[in-house]
């Protein structure tokens, strides 16, 4: 469908739009993006050239991830590390990523997209940070992918660069210089770095972590990414191994380390974010640096849980993230979403979380993680990105709320995606990808990664 086509979505079930004073009962796309909200049945006061039936479909805003290794969907549950915190999961699985090919990154990304996609995820962001020889184009495979697929993304340039050697976990054949880090960082931000509303490929750089990169990197990325106005990202406070990590290698806290490489600011936003106390909470919500909540990793690896709501009371933003398909192992963000109400439950009391909570940290809540106010809401002039679900499969049989039911009965399948006013999946199929050829090959690309 060209973008300048106007189409009518009309009488569905229900529109997830909590800004909203009153019930939206239509919807008018126009140029990528929503041109107006219609209420009482109302109908568009412009002519439209497509009218889109929604009845039966529960409309969401599309969904964002804010945190992924689309490399990991081929080491999905791998024996040696289905059992293993955080730090010898790392240790199993570096010299198996550090195989990883150009072709198998690429059927990798795709899985991983096409699974977030069917969960009626619009905008994904990826940390990929594994370069090794004869993958120096890693990011640009992903932007070939991204643009197949048709969705919005947010991939980083991360980087390793504390080898064994010089007292970090990874092996030291899987890191690079500095040099070539920030060279690679800058040509990418020139060739893909898109501004302004309605971007589809955003480049931020993404230091994969304080126990796999050096001091220098991490202040050397934020002034890059100062100078560019580009966003920063990486993994922090994931797990007490790392907080103690910090300490010994540091001497400070991981907060402390942050601040100290110039990083506490609203352009960053971080991965995990568990093991915080309270003045670190304080802090990182005046400097309004996000947090991507990942429950479902955290919940595997046994690191801990996010403080969500003291952070969100501080001022720093919450979105989700499924994590990287090694530590999860699925790509599913409605699924993920379920995982944060009962998760965050536990944490914080059944009246606190509410599936309109999660479901805004899923979407206006990630948007603004990732810096952008122009996705994640369905609102006039926002992006023309949803997510539209189906109540008539046998799990939501007797339930009520739509959009409680969404979550509580667990959703898994967008039966229509929209992205920037098309749609890229109709009928639960993603358009013109044909999914059992691509898992066959990735299969054999991930046993052809296991045995080397
Ligand atoms: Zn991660």
């Amino acid at each position: 469908m060209p973008a300048t086509q106007r189409i009518f979505i009309k009488n569905p079930l229900c529109i997830f739009a909590p800004e909203s004073a009153e019930p939206v009962t239509g919807l008018v796309i126009s140029g990528g993006v929503i041109e107006s909200l219609l209420y009482n049945n109302e109908q568009p006061q412009t002519a439209c050239d497509e009218v889109f039936d929604a009845s039966g479909l529960v409309i969401l805003p599309g969904l964002i991830n804010t945190h992924h290794h689309f490399y990991q969907t081929l080491t999905r549950a791998w024996a040696p590390v289905v059992n293993q915190p955080l730090f010898p999961w790392l240790q199993t699985l570096y010299p198996v990523w550090a195989r990883l090919t150009p072709e198998a990154l690429h059927l990798a990304s795709q899985v991983a997209m096409a699974e977030l996609l069917l969960s009626g995820c619009t905008t994904a962001a990826d940390h990929h940070y594994l370069f090794p020889e004869g993958l120096n184009d890693a990011i640009d495979i992903q932007v070939d992918v991204v643009r197949q697929l048709g969705m919005r993304a947010m991939l980083t340039r991360g980087s390793m660069s504390l080898g064994e050697a010089d007292g970090g976990l990874p092996p030291q054949h899987t890191v690079q210089t500095g040099e070539a880090i920030l060279k690679d960082s800058e040509r990418l931000i020139q060739q893909y770095h898109e501004r302004g509303p309605n971007a589809q490929i955003q480049i931020a750089l993404a230091p994969c972590s304080p126990f796999s990169v050096t001091r220098e990197i991490m202040q050397q990325s934020a002034e890059l990414a100062e100078a560019q106005d580009v966003r920063l990202h990486t993994h922090l406070a994931e797990t007490l191994d790392e907080e103690a990590f910090c300490l010994k290698m540091f001497g400070m806290r991981t907060v402390d380390y942050l601040e100290s490489v110039g990083w506490l600011s609203d352009r960053t936003w971080l991965a995990h974010g568990i093991h915080f106390n309270d003045d670190e909470i304080r802090r990182l919500g005046a400097a309004g640096t996000g947090i991507c909540h990942c429950p479902v990793s955290n919940m595997r690896l046994a690191s801990g849980i996010c403080p969500t709501l003291d952070l969100i009371e501080a001022g720093a933003p919450i979105g989700l993230g499924v994590d990287g398909s090694a530590s999860n192992d699925a790509s599913n963000l409605m699924y993920e979403a379920r995982q944060a109400l009962y998760l965050q439950r536990l944490k914080y009391g059944a009246q606190a979380i509410t599936p309109e909570k999660v479901l805004s940290w899923a979407t206006v809540g990630s948007a603004t993680v990732l810096g952008r106010d122009d996705i994640g809401q369905i609102a006039e002039g926002k992006a023309a990105d949803l997510a539209c679900f189906r109540l008539d499969e046998l799990r939501f049989s007797g339930s009520h709320d739509p959009i409680a039911a969404l979550l509580l009965c667990g959703a898994e399948r967008a039966e229509h995606v929209m992205v920037n006013g098309e749609w890229r999946v109709t009928d639960g199929q993603i358009n013109g990808l044909d999914l059992p050829d691509l898992t066959s090959r990735h299969k054999a690309a991930a046993s052809a990664l296991i045995t080397g």
